[in-house]
């Protein structure tokens, strides 16, 4: 069956588990970063991943200019003893065409180009104006309240790089370079399904014994957070013709294909033997809780994931290794989890040679310290764990368990979800 299963050396991980790290790099492997790309308005490109090095053509900013109202000096001419001779004033967008002299200042707004002659600003509520003179409280250092041409961003530099995702931060950049559009990566599309005999569609009333789908919904959200289009094929009949169709149809329409259920151990083989026949499938057991089963390989040439069936084990799966895989599909160069230590508040059960992902929350305790306990019952149908958690537990594999006043890594969900 899998090359890439014999790469694991099953001595160093009893039970024939695929440890996290190894799968994600296998997967990471195996799906190729973009090659093409496209032009965008600015407006449209929140959650897009740049293209091309953006150099900016000029200084950000373009002149030496006031960050404060006040008035501008040389502050080597100027005591707070002596009077201070106001002749002009400069507005944001204007310019004062005569020269500061020695004892001189000249009234300034925020934004206006710093006068030359001037080094400095004494702000305005340091100031008393009687007439065209001036008195203030010193001292100056000198600079003060001065923006630099180019601080933000020098001519010619960098100002930035490719495989950046693009956030309203990033947008602004761009946009202080002058920029209406930008060249980014194509959106992916990514096809969806569900599968097994009592999953049940939303609108149908519920049959005994059965469930509704929920997995196609989890995905969709965690697709469109990552800016991806969704095709959505539906809950699949448990057979393997009506598979084989849906794999061949999502394959060709998509860039990606997610499924869920229908990959563990003892499962009708229906699903295996449509994958199979379909693409080259290589079918993992990850030491991993949730999540343990997970198929993952090739439909013609575009990436499939067979993801477990139960709800939190296919959140748990598609943030540990789909979306590393969609990251690198959409050009982004960090696909790491953001990751922070904390304090376990209380005991965190674990297994060695496992990877655990417990649902927790984490908060700043009274003594300012990061601290993290389990949300309760972590079974991996328990939805409601995900919904009350801010973040997952990250427990490796070495751990048996966490003791409480032990540090643990913790996933925030701000980053992930
Ligand atoms: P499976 O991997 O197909 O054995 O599914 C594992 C568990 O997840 C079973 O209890 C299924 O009923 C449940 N399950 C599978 N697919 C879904 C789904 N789309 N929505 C909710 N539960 C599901
Ligand atoms: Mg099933």
């Amino acid at each position: 069956m899998s090359e890439v299963l014999s790469c694991f050396d099953p001595a160093a991980n009893p039970g024939g588990m695929l440890p996290v790290a190894d799968s994600i790099a296998h997967i990471l492997q195996q799906v190729a970063a973009p090659e093409i790309s496209e032009m965008v308005a600015l407006t449209d490109a929140t959650g897009r991943v740049l293209a091309q090095d953006l150099i900016s053509e000029h200084n950000v900013p373009q002149q030496t200019n006031s960050a404060m109202d006040g008035y501008a000096v040389n502050s080597a001419t100027v005591s707070p003893d002596q009077p201070v001779k106001v002749i002009g004033r400069v507005f944001a967008g204007e310019r004062f065409d005569g020269l500061v002299g020695t004892g001189e200042a000249v009234e300034i707004m925020t934004g206006a180009p710093v006068p030359e002659g001037a080094d400095s600003i004494i702000i305005r509520e340091a100031c008393e104006i009687i007439g065209d003179q001036l008195s203030y409280i010193g001292p100056i250092k000198t600079g003060q309240h001065v923006r630099q041409a180019g601080e933000d961003i020098k001519q010619g530099s960098v100002a930035l790089k490719k495989g950046n995702l693009l956030r309203p931060q990033e947008l602004g950049l761009i946009a202080s370079l002058g920029q209406k559009e930008v060249a980014v990566y194509p959106q992916l599309k990514v096809a969806i399904f569900s599968t097994g005999d009592e999953v049940i569609p939303q609108g149908e009333s519920l049959p005994e014994n059965c469930i509704y789908d929920t997995n196609r919904f989890t995905l969709t959200g965690m697709l469109q957070r990552l800016g991806c289009e969704v095709l959505d094929l539906g809950i699949i009949d448990d057979n393997q013709n009506a598979m084989e169709t849906a794999l061949r149809e999502a394959s060709a329409k998509a860039d990606m294909v997610i499924s869920s259920g229908g990959v563990s151990m003892g499962k009708a083989d229906f699903i295996k033997n449509a994958l199979e026949a379909v693409g080259e499938i290589n079918f993992w057991r990850i030491a991993m809780r949730p999540g343990r089963p997970l198929a993952f390989g090739q439909l013609d040439k575009t990436p499939f994931f067979g993801l477990p069936g139960n709800p939190v084990a296919v959140m748990v799966t598609f943030t540990q290794f789909v979306q590393p895989a969609i990251r690198k599909m959409m050009g982004q160069a960090d696909w790491q989890p953001k990751r922070m230590v904390a304090v376990a508040e209380e005991r965190l059960k674990s297994r060695e040679h496992r990877t655990d992902y417990s649902r927790g929350v984490y908060r700043i305790n009274e003594n300012g310290q990061l601290v993290v306990k389990s949300t309760g019952a972590q079974g991996s149908g328990i939805l409601t764990s995900m919904v009350q958690a801010n973040c997952f537990i990250e427990i490796q594999d070495q751990f048996s368990e966490i003791e409480a006043g032990q540090t643990v890594l913790i996933q925030p969900f701000s980053d992930l979800l």
